[in-house]
Parts: structure tokens; C-alpha cells; sequence
């Protein structure tokens, strides 16, 4: 006992050291974001995470955007509990027969203007899941989407890429004349 207390006091921390403010790709990439956000909705952005039938390996990713590293909410992306408080649905996962009716009720209850992100090489395209009788297929099979971000899974830094890629779409097109269903593809990282 007395062993385990010593060498527990002098361990050293078994995690990273953070990047120090202001270093590398994310800051610019946070900061890009944030301000093209505020141009377009004058506020932050509100996404709305939806696991279509994922194993998981997105979420992770995904989740890590809000960890004390990346802190995305510093640059004002905030997830979202309700799909009525989303300006984006990010979708991961082949959509599963069992989400396919919660998905199509998840978009209806997104207030318009909405843009849809499928994630993953399962939400692109189905991913390792293809052939199984479980799965409908990607995400564009059920709802339309504007953008994909491919990788499997794709790494934090990819996302953001994806939302600026969005942000840009949406500041090129106004939605209502945007042709829905057609993606821009993110190049995998
Ligand atoms: S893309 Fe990869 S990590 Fe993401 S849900 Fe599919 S298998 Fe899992």
C-alpha cells in the first residue's frame, strides 16, 4: 500500500501535454470557422449529432472536438440536444433499418434553412457495412445531404475542414436555390 501511495505521488500524468494556445492547423481552422459562422447566421453554430447505425468509431472523433484539445465551443460550435435547435445535422453510421425512421423524423424537426454532413465512409457510402441485411445503405439513401466527409474514421481536424467546406457552400448558394443531395467531397485525412 505504502509502495502504490509513493509511487503514485511521483508518477508522471500518463496524457499528452495540450498544444499551447494559439499553435497549429486547429486554432486557424477554429478561427476561420467561428468568423465565417458569424457572417452567414450572425451567432454561433448549432449542430445536431445523429448515429444512424455507426460502430461508434465517429462518435469518438466526433466527441473529441469537445475535449479540453480541441474545445470547439470556444470558437462557437455547439452540439446540440434537440434537432430543433440545429442549423447542421451531423450523421454518421450506415443508416440501420432499425434509425431509419428516427433519422427521417430528425430532419423533418430541423427548422429550415438545415444542411445535412454525413460522416464516416459508412455515412458516405456504407462503408464495411455494405451487403448487410441490417443496413439501408448511406445516408443520402434516406435524406438528402450536402456535404461528406469520407475517413474511417475521419480525424477531428477533417471535421472542421467539412464545416468550413459547408460554410463555404452555403455563402456561394443561398438555400433556396441550392440543389440538395449533391456533396462536396472532403479529401480523406
Ligand atoms: S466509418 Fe469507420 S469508424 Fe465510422 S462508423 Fe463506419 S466503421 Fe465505424
Amino acid at each position: 500500500m505504502r509502495t502504490l501511495l509513493f509511487r503514485s505521488l511521483f508518477a508522471q500524468p500518463a496524457t499528452l501535454d495540450a498544444p499551447p494556445p494559439g499553435a497549429g492547423a486547429l486554432e486557424e481552422l477554429g478561427r476561420t470557422l467561428a468568423a465565417r459562422a458569424r457572417h452567414l447566421f450572425g451567432r454561433s453554430l448549432a449542430i445536431r449529432q445523429v448515429d444512424a447505425g455507426s460502430c461508434n468509431g465517429c462518435e469518438l472523433e466526433i466527441h473529441a472536438l469537445n475535449n479540453p484539445i480541441y474545445d470547439v465551443e470556444r470558437f462557437g460550435i455547439r452540439f446540440v440536444a434537440s434537432p430543433r435547435h440545429a442549423d447542421v445535422l451531423l450523421v454518421t453510421g450506415p443508416v440501420t433499418r432499425n434509425m431509419r425512421i428516427a433519422l427521417e423524423r430528425t430532419y423533418a424537426a430541423t427548422p429550415d434553412p438545415k444542411w445535412v454532413i454525413a460522416v464516416g465512409d459508412c455515412g458516405c457510402g456504407c462503408g464495411v457495412f455494405e451487403g448487410s441485411y441490417a443496413v439501408i445503405g448511406a445516408v443520402d439513401k434516406v435524406i438528402p445531404v450536402d456535404l461528406h466527409i469520407p475517413g474511417c474514421p475521419p480525424r477531428p481536424i477533417a471535421l472542421l475542414e467539412g464545416l468550413i467546406a459547408l460554410m463555404e457552400k452555403v455563402a456561394s448558394k443561398p438555400p433556396s436555390s441550392r440543389p440538395r443531395g449533391t456533396g462536396t467531397i472532403v479529401p480523406r485525412h
